[in-house]
């Protein structure tokens, strides 16, 4: 607890805001406007592991070879921050900001999360990142955040939507692909993505938004509601 005299309190650590779900359910998205309208942190940790992927194709390895992954992540200085407005992140002195959307990246990206070692050294950057986050919160976002990044977060959300849904969104937001070639490869690596993880049921204490039915401000909306609610009961209102 709290001592109000104690002028010397080390700050508290940012709060953990967990938020899980597939890709195209728009949590990337929604997550960074939640922080935004909260002046909160935003951790996207599929970032990093596109960055890791990134990082092993750079070396002109392939992601399906497990020791060509551990390699890349034992030389691995990844740097990115958690302002909502700026999603720089850099290799070294490369700024991959742009090249981990490519296709290719996203195609290989599943290797390098698959591998447990991989999860582990990532899961510490991150919750080292929070530690020292300058926010009093983070919406942390990605796939095991609810479960096994932050399972004692105070605010845990699952945000899903109807697969074809998330396919739909997504070839939108890549104007240049054909909407049938996204599909397909979005479920390919939503299943070899929850043959890692689960993150298409909600774990016991999670909410679920589905968003499915919902447009952007809606959905906004729904998982700003969640996490005043979840605010609110943990301080007792
Ligand atoms: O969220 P995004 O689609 O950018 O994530 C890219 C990939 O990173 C996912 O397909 C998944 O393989 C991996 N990932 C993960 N665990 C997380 C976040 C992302 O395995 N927490």
């Amino acid at each position: 607890m709290t001592d109000p005299t104690n002028t010397d309190a080390t700050p508290q650590a940012a709060k953990f805001i967990a938020i899980d779900g597939p890709a195209g359910s728009g949590k990337s998205s929604v997550s960074k406007a939640a922080a935004r309208a909260l002046g909160y942190g935003y951790l996207d940790t599929g970032a990093a592991y596109r960055a890791l992927a990134w990082h092993v194709l750079d070396r002109g390895a392939d992601t399906e070879d497990v020791d060509a992954v551990l390699g890349a992540a034992s030389d691995f200085d990844v740097r990115l921050g958690l302002d909502p407005d700026d999603r720089t992140i850099v290799i070294g002195d490369v700024d991959i900001t742009d090249a981990i959307r490519e296709p290719r990246v996203s195609d290989a990206v599943s290797g390098v999360a698959r591998v447990p070692a991989v999860r582990e050294q990532v899961n510490i950057f991150f919750r080292s990142l929070v530690a020292a986050a300058p926010y009093t919160a983070v919406i942390v976002e990605g796939r095991d955040i609810t479960t096994v990044v932050a399972p004692d977060a105070p605010v845990r959300i699952l945000l899903t939507a109807a697969p074809e849904v998330r396919a739909a969104r997504r070839a939108g937001e890549l104007a240049s692909e054909n909407a049938a070639v996204v599909a397909e490869a979005l479920h390919k690596r939503d299943a070899s993505d929850s043959a890692v993880v689960d993150f298409l049921n909600a774990a016991e204490g999670v909410e679920v938004v589905d968003s499915t039915d919902l447009d952007f401000s809606q959905t906004i909306d729904a998982v700003l509601a969640v996490i005043e609610r979840k605010q609110g009961a943990e301080h007792g209102r």
